[in-house]
């Protein structure tokens, strides 16, 4: 079989391996000392007070719905490009979703048409209760207009941050706590770093902490200024439902592990991105990711778009053009907005989100991934443009 190209791969080296062996001897295979210390090098990383790991991203954002204390009629906005679970966790704590639409350079929610939406909600006499802005691709949202909003109009803000790891925002690495309430991450395979599945919550709020270490573990309590009684060291209560969303200390090991080398594989990714940047530049075919002084992009995504359109290309035949020439490409995302369940829920439409609906239509993620050699990007861009030219 042919040798594919997929737009992004886990790297996963002796060292990652060793890690994780060592910690299956130990008494603690599940949260243990190694969550403990992957919280801390979090911590230390992004500069946050406080930090929780979890099962998987979509548990990490569950558990920031209920940590803020969400409830049905709360309206929730977020991004229509971003994945189904910065929606969803609203959906999961029966509040109300309403999308943005993306701005047309940054692909990051647009701050411009947040507004006009929060003056509409004021003009009914109805308050939006949080905004998720998702660093997209890697590429900080514009945080100082999200701050002076949420202190306009008094939301709360959460950065779903699983393609920013490694951003810089104004010369910041640790810029996401500082502008959001709550952050997530999720450590699945594509992600920037790894620990199989998994995902976390950093905060600098002791409050937001301490309700998602409850309800990361069934809202069990040991605490004893919390007791009712306490009938012994075996003792606990139970004052609010929680889940199970605990993650193993076998993956923690691999995270820590993982999270040493961070910053090598964002170097990798932007060099990658340099050469497709670069590749891409004089093709008016095309449009290549948009580069700031302001911001460090982390490249979870090399989103390049295709004006398919213009070009008369059909993007389903392209695709199977493309994979006979041996890179497969994945499209970021199927606006949330057009899923049937949110068309069936709140009668969002197509046309609602113009601009997010564009971006759908043209975008491909092309790979990116720390191991690519040279030589794959030669192959990888070669191929892409021998299946533009075949247009012609
Ligand atoms: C990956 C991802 C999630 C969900 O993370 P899981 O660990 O897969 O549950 C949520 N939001 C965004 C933006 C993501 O990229």
């Amino acid at each position: 079989m042919k040798n594919l190209f997929y737009y992004g791969k886990q790297t996963i080296e002796q060292s990652d391996i060793d890690a994780v062996v060592n910690v299956l001897p130990s008494p603690f295979i599940t949260q243990g000392p190694k969550s403990v210390e992957f919280e801390n090098e979090l911590k230390k990383f992004f500069g946050a007070k406080y930090a929780s790991v979890v099962a998987n991203g979509t548990a990490s954002l569950h558990l920031i719905a209920l940590a803020l204390q969400w409830k049905k009629g709360d309206i929730i906005i977020t991004s229509p490009i971003t994945f189904l679970s910065s929606a969803n966790c609203a959906i999961f704590v029966g509040a109300t979703v309403d999308f943005v639409d993306i701005n047309p350079k940054t692909y990051t929610i647009d701050t411009t048409k947040l507004e006009d939406k929060l003056k509409y909600y004021s003009s009914i006499n109805k308050k939006v209760k949080a905004v998720v802005a998702v660093d997209f691709a890697g590429y900080p949202s514009d945080w100082k207009t999200l701050a002076s909003l949420k202190n306009k109009y008094g939301f709360q803000l959460v950065n779903d941050f699983c393609h920013a790891l490694g951003a810089e925002y104004f010369d910041d690495i640790q810029y996401a706590v500082k502008y959001a309430d709550a952050v997530n991450f999720s450590f699945h395979p594509v992600k920037h770093i790894t620990t199989g599945e998994g995902g976390a919550v950093l905060t600098n709020n002791e409050l937001i902490d301490k309700r998602v270490k409850l309800l990361r573990t069934h809202g069990m309590t040991k605490d004893e200024n919390e007791l009712e009684k306490n009938d012994g060291p075996w003792y606990y209560e139970m004052h609010e439902v929680g889940f199970n969303y605990r993650i193993t200390d076998f993956q923690c090991a691999l995270g820590i592990n993982q999270l040493k080398r961070l910053k090598k594989f964002i170097a990798s990714r932007r060099k990658v991105a340099e050469y497709y940047d670069s590749f891409f530049k004089n093709d008016d075919r095309v449009v290549t990711p948009f580069v700031s002084k302001n911001v460090k992009h982390a490249y979870h995504l090399y989103p390049l778009q295709i004006k398919f359109d213009k070009l008369k290309i059909d993007k389903k035949e392209f695709y199977f053009r493309l994979k006979e020439n041996g890179v497969v490409f994945q499209v970021h995302y199927i606006p949330v907005h057009l899923q049937p369940f949110y068309r069936k829920k709140f009668g969002f439409k197509a046309g609602d989100f113009p601009v997010a609906e564009k971006f759908y239509e043209s975008e491909i993620s092309i790979p990116i991934y720390p191991t690519l050699t040279k030589k794959d990007l030669k192959f990888i861009t070669n191929a892409i443009k021998k299946t533009l030219d075949s247009y012609k």
